[in-house]
């Protein structure tokens, strides 16, 4: 059963009960008033007559039948029960006479009953009639009227009322209907979209709603955020996959090149046993050169893979300055002629793993090296800026620069901007650079002037006094290890 005609029956069930619970109240309430009014006009009548039988005795009896005008029943009766006198209008009928009863009624207010005569039921009033001089009881005064009419009355009231609550509850049916199908609407369109995005695939649909404040509207825009969520997921899994594909692409292009290389060297050394001495060490060192630059690509793939795979950096409070000058150190070995400068600031604080931030500095500093000629300068500098602290590490170069079209490129896996230039490389120096700079919560940025050399800058949040105090504690534990 639909939740829209359970709604609809459940609210005709209520409505239901409610006329119900109402006609009943409204029709008790009738009778009731109906006939106290009644019981009124008996009550009023026999004080009449009571009155007159006080005032007057002997000319009671001729008196009596115009008290019976207006359908009123009067009989009297003796002390034992028996019927003295009644009125004409009651025929040769009577009303019955209940003998037990007469002694408690002379003794306690006069009470109503209703009596049932043949077909018909009446409402009656006994009431015991006392001698004033003697004050003892001398008979019964019976008042009754017929309760036929107001039968007729109430039974006319349940049939209005009977079929008034059926008209209001087949119209309420209808309407209730027609209402439920009007505010389910939204819900069948949500479920069509529904249905339509899981037939078509399209993430793009969304569910209109004109009332966004109502309890649909709210489901129509919950309903529409999820799809956003799930179109953005499914976009970014897309982007995924097609970068893992070309990753994967990329990489294989990359190591097809010194495979090639190492394979001819050695196919060559193979099918000409007798080639001269010097053009075997030449090819030896062309092949052992070329697996070098293989090795080195592994390595690097083999770190970014690790990266995707969500390798995270296990981060203990670090002095940099150190660690920028031993990477200095070690540069200025691989130099060939370059020359290097170093401006430290001793003292500055990192949260983060000192092999990733040495690893991350190399790479700038083989870059720039690798880029700028042997009478070029490479200055390493840093500087802490702002409130909470920033450290900014610098590796300005005199090299060739970056074209500013290709600038925001070089951070990409696998770009080149200048391949002539580039020589060994695979274009995933900057690219695991960005992502150790990140790592650390930091930003890597830029910029480059062609022909007069380019400046690469790492920012990294730095420790506040306050948190190198805080962190005292960590500090003492080992300074980096690499979580897989
Ligand atoms: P690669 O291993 O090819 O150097 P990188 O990711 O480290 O890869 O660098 C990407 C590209 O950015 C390089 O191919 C090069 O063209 C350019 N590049 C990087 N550093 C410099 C630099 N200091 N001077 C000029 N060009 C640079």
């Amino acid at each position: 059963m639909s939740v829209r005609l359970r709604l609809t029956i459940l609210y005709i069930g209520l409505l239901a009960c409610t006329l119900a619970l109402f006609g009943s109240f409204l029709y008790v309430l009738f009778y009731i008033n109906m006939q106290t009014e009644m019981d009124e006009s008996i009550a009023v009548r026999t004080q009449d007559i009571v009155d007159l039988f006080n005032a007057n005795p002997s000319q009671f009896t001729e008196n009596i039948e115009t008290y019976s005008r207006g359908d009123y029943y009067i009989q009297f009766i003796d002390r034992e029960g028996r019927v003295e006198l009644k009125t004409l209008n009651m025929g040769t009928g009577v009303i019955p006479v209940n003998a037990e009863n007469l002694a408690s009624i002379a003794e306690k207010p006069p009470q109503f009953e209703t009596i049932r005569v043949g077909s018909s039921t009446y409402r009656l009033r006994t009431t015991a009639l006392i001698d004033v001089r003697t004050q003892r009881v001398t008979g019964f005064l019976q008042v009754a009227r017929s309760l036929d009419n107001l039968e007729n009355t109430m039974s006319r009231l349940r049939q209005v009322l009977v079929i008034s609550i059926g008209v209001s509850l087949s119209v309420a049916a209808v309407l209730g209907s027609i209402v439920a199908r009007r505010a389910f609407r939204p819900i069948d369109r949500m479920t069509r979209t529904a249905r339509r995005i899981g037939v078509s695939g399209n993430l793009s649909e969304r569910v209109s709603h004109r009332n966004q404040q109502d309890e649909l509207g709210r489901l129509a825009a919950t309903f529409n955020e999820m799809l956003d969520r799930l179109q953005d997921a499914y976009t970014r899994q897309d982007e995924a996959l097609s970068a893992q594909r070309r990753f994967v692409a990329d990489a294989s292009h990359e190591l097809r090149t010194p495979l090639t290389t190492i394979r001819g060297n050695l196919d060559l050394l193979t099918h000409f046993p007798d080639l001269p001495l010097e053009d075997r060490g030449e090819a030896l060192s062309d092949a052992l050169s070329e697996s070098q630059r293989m090795s080195r690509l592994v390595d690097d793939l083999l770190f970014l893979a690790r990266a995707d795979a969500g390798q995270k950096l296990v981060k203990t409070p670090q002095d940099v300055a150190p660690i920028v000058r031993d990477v200095v150190r070690q540069a200025r070995r691989l130099s060939q002629g370059q020359t290097i400068e170093v401006e430290v600031i001793d003292g500055v604080m990192v949260l983060g793993s000192a092999d990733h931030i040495r690893q991350l500095l190399l790479i700038l500093i083989d870059n720039a090296l690798k880029y700028t000629p042997p009478t070029g300068t490479i200055r390493v500098s840093m500087r802490v800026m702002g409130d909470p602290p920033v450290l900014g590490i610098a590796v300005a170069d005199t090299g060739p620069g970056i074209d500013s079209e290709k600038l925001p490129h070089i951070f990409d896996r696998f770009y080149r901007a200048d391949v002539s230039r580039n020589g060994s490389g695979a274009g995933l120096g900057l690219a695991i650079a960005k992502w150790l700079t990140e790592q650390h919560g930091g930003a890597i940025e830029a910029a480059s002037e062609q022909g007069r050399g380019s400046i690469f800058t790492v920012w990294l949040p730095a420790l506040s006094q306050d948190e190198q105090d805080s962190m005292q504690e960590p500090a003492q534990r080992p300074i980096a290890a690499v979580a897989s």
